[in-house]
């Protein structure tokens, strides 16, 4: 296994629509693998392949630490989002904008569809904090990031942090997002 490198934000990975999974390869696996290592030794719940530059519609999660429970890997292809319902505001990070944080709007539960690790559809009914993470997840796949989904006035106020940090990106100066604690925990 490998820690990868987190792309942040200024990279054009982020900004781009993932391609669809065909095939879950022994390479995507080995993937997944590295994109669990990495999320864990950046203390993060959830991490999608654009964010570690492979535009590929999949993404990792796991909730359990930062609710003080033990791990429990989650790896999901094509996750397709249905039947969002129910709404929360809660601070959200992203492995991919060290420093920012912000209260985002996101549905309390959900119904997921997606490809597993065997290359087999699955469907699951998830609410709470999971629901949070895979809607997150699934916005990265689709080269939105959670500063997108904020209102006009909170983007003007985070605006400078975001340039200071897309100048950093492109000139090749790496941040290291802050470790969250519990449910703070980056994305
Ligand atoms: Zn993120």
């Amino acid at each position: 296994m490998a820690i990868l490198t987190v792309k942040t934000l200024g990279d054009p990975v982020l900004r781009r629509k993932a391609e669809t999974v065909t095939t879950v390869t022994p390479e995507l696996l080995r993937l997944a693998e590295d994109m669990l290592e990495t999320m864990y030794g950046e203390n993060g719940v959830g991490l999608a392949a654009p964010q570690v530059g492979m535009s590929v519609r999949m993404f990792v999660c796991d909730p359990g630490p930062a609710e003080g429970g033990a791990r429990t890997p989650q790896v999901f292809f094509n996750p397709v989002l249905t039947d969002l319902r129910g709404k929360d505001l809660t601070e959200e990070g992203c492995l991919s904008l060290p420093g920012i944080r912000a209260e985002v709007e996101r549905a309390t539960a959900l119904r997921l569809r997606a490809m597993n690790t065997e290359g087999s559809p699955v469907e699951r009914e998830i609410a709470g904090y999971l629901a949070r993470i895979v809607q997150h997840e699934t916005d990265h796949v689709n080269g939105i990031l959670f500063v997108d989904r904020l209102g006009a006035a909170q983007r003007t106020l985070l605006s400078p942090a975001m340039k200071e940090l897309e100048k950093k990106t492109k000139s090749g100066v790496r941040e290291m997002a802050q470790a969250g604690t519990g449910r703070g925990r980056p994305l």
